[in-house]
């Protein structure tokens, strides 16, 4: 049972039957998802959603599949950590982490989008899929399809981190690293999916895929105990998910799931790649393309298609957007693993820093529910923070060495002692 009505362009409203299609013929806008929200307010019931299994699928009414679920059922629902020990050092009260670093099952926030996509392409009847990512992407949609027979090809840049690369690779896609940077990439996938007719997760399916991505909001929402963030802040590539997250608060509000209260979304860049940010900064509706040069690589997109969608959504919240260079992208990525133990890509680091400086400008008050947005695994990415950890002692196996070390050592006493 499916409450879609069809597609519909998100800047002249021509309506479009459900279809693999993504851009209005008529404008060029792209095509979004068109919920009949008076019924699933009728059907949808807070009960309802927690009698459910744990997975991407709780808040199926909101997401535009037909059929039973054939992938994804182990994808989402993920943590919302309190975190105590974060919040001290930022001077906050109440901090959260929403963790997709430990998401099912290759460890990123695109587990969700593709759930909702490849489902979406066996509902279609497509038996190859692809996708133009920037490596979390092509890891999710490569996992994915092994898991449900399908045929794949990945689009990726050919400068991606190891732990991308092999993390797609085994299992055995047809991987494609392609010279140029991920905007090179997509604008050749666009004319691969014209051509060749495939099931492409974040191009011709992007109407569904991005739906993927409210799934972050919902469970935010239920896990907070049924109640908005007052401040979120959210990592934007693409811009896929910081609108959708927007837009998944607004849902629930609208389908009488959570009661109306203010709420602020923020937008995380790298410096070396922050389009919306300086669009933003400027005050500006116009995005400036710029060419990515930054450790942030799954976030480094220099020409976001939904990039202006980023932006109305900050702005129509009150939130803001800040930048954070690699270096504090580094230190970000340990100070969460330091006090939280979640070690999240550069990615994540991005929005720790952000987070700590949208504070420090008073942006973010002191004393509001703040949500973290943690979308990769840091465990992909050593080589960003490989130059900045600590390398071990080397000693040989007997007690003498490592009393000899001991005594050598600077160390701190145990952490009961330092609380
Ligand atoms: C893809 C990705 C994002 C955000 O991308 P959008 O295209 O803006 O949705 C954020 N973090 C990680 C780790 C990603 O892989
Ligand atoms: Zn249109």
């Amino acid at each position: 049972m499916s409450f879609v009505k069809g597609l519909k362009c998100r800047e002249c409203g021509e309506g479009y039957e459900i279809q693999a299609y993504h851009v209005c013929e008529f404008c060029f806008g792209p095509l979004e998802v068109d919920y009949d929200y008076d019924a699933i307010a009728a059907a949808m019931t807070r009960e309802k959603v927690e009698a459910r299994p744990a997975n991407v699928w709780r808040f199926r009414e909101l997401l535009p599949v037909d059929s039973e679920p054939r992938v994804g059922l182990y994808s989402g629902y993920t943590p919302l950590v309190r975190a105590d020990r974060l919040a001290e050092v930022l001077g906050v009260s109440e901090l959260y982490v929403k963790d997709d670093s430990v998401n099912h099952p290759t460890f990123s926030y695109k587990d969700r989008v593709v759930s909702i996509a490849l489902t979406k392409a066996i509902e279609f009847g497509f038996d190859t899929v692809a996708c133009a990512s920037t490596g979390n992407l092509a890891n999710s949609v490569s996992a994915h399809a092994a898991r449900a027979g399908l045929r794949c090809f990945i689009f990726i840049p050919d400068n991606l981190e190891q732990g991308k690369v092999i993390g797609s690779a085994i299992y055995n896609p047809t991987p494609v690293a392609i010279s140029g940077n991920y905007d090179d990439v997509n604008r050749l996938c666009t004319e691969i999916a014209d051509k060749y007719g495939w099931a492409f997760a974040n191009i011709n399916l992007r109407p569904f895929y991005t739906e993927g991505a409210k799934t972050y909001g919902f469970e935010v929402v239920e896990q907070l105990g049924w109640r908005l963030p007052q401040h979120i802040i959210v990592p934007t590539a693409g811009g896929t998910i910081l609108p959708k997250v927007a837009k998944s608060f607004e849902e629930l509000v609208q389908v009488g799931l959570v009661e109306q209260s203010p709420w602020k979304i923020y937008s995380a860049q790298a410096a070396g790649c922050a389009p919306v940010v300086n669009a933003i900064h400027r005050g500006s509706d116009l995005i400036e393309p710029v060419k990515p040069d930054t450790i942030a690589k799954s976030i480094a997109i220099g020409n976001p298609a939904d990039g202006y969608y980023v932006m109305k959504a900050v702005r129509g919240s009150g939130g803001w957007a800040e930048a954070a260079t690699d270096q504090e992208i580094v230190e970000a990525i340990q100070l969460l693993a330091q006090t939280e133990g979640i070690f999240t890509e550069p990615a994540g680091g991005t929005t720790v820093a952000v987070t700590k400086k949208l504070i420090e400008q008073g942006r973010i008050p002191r004393d509001e529910s703040i949500v973290i947005s943690i979308t990769g695994n840091g465990y992909k990415t050593l080589e960003a923070v490989q130059d900045a950890v600590p390398v071990p002692h080397r000693i040989g196996a007997r007690l003498d060495d490592f009393d000899e070390l001991y005594e050598s050592l600077d160390a701190p006493p145990p952490a009961k002692a330092r609380a």
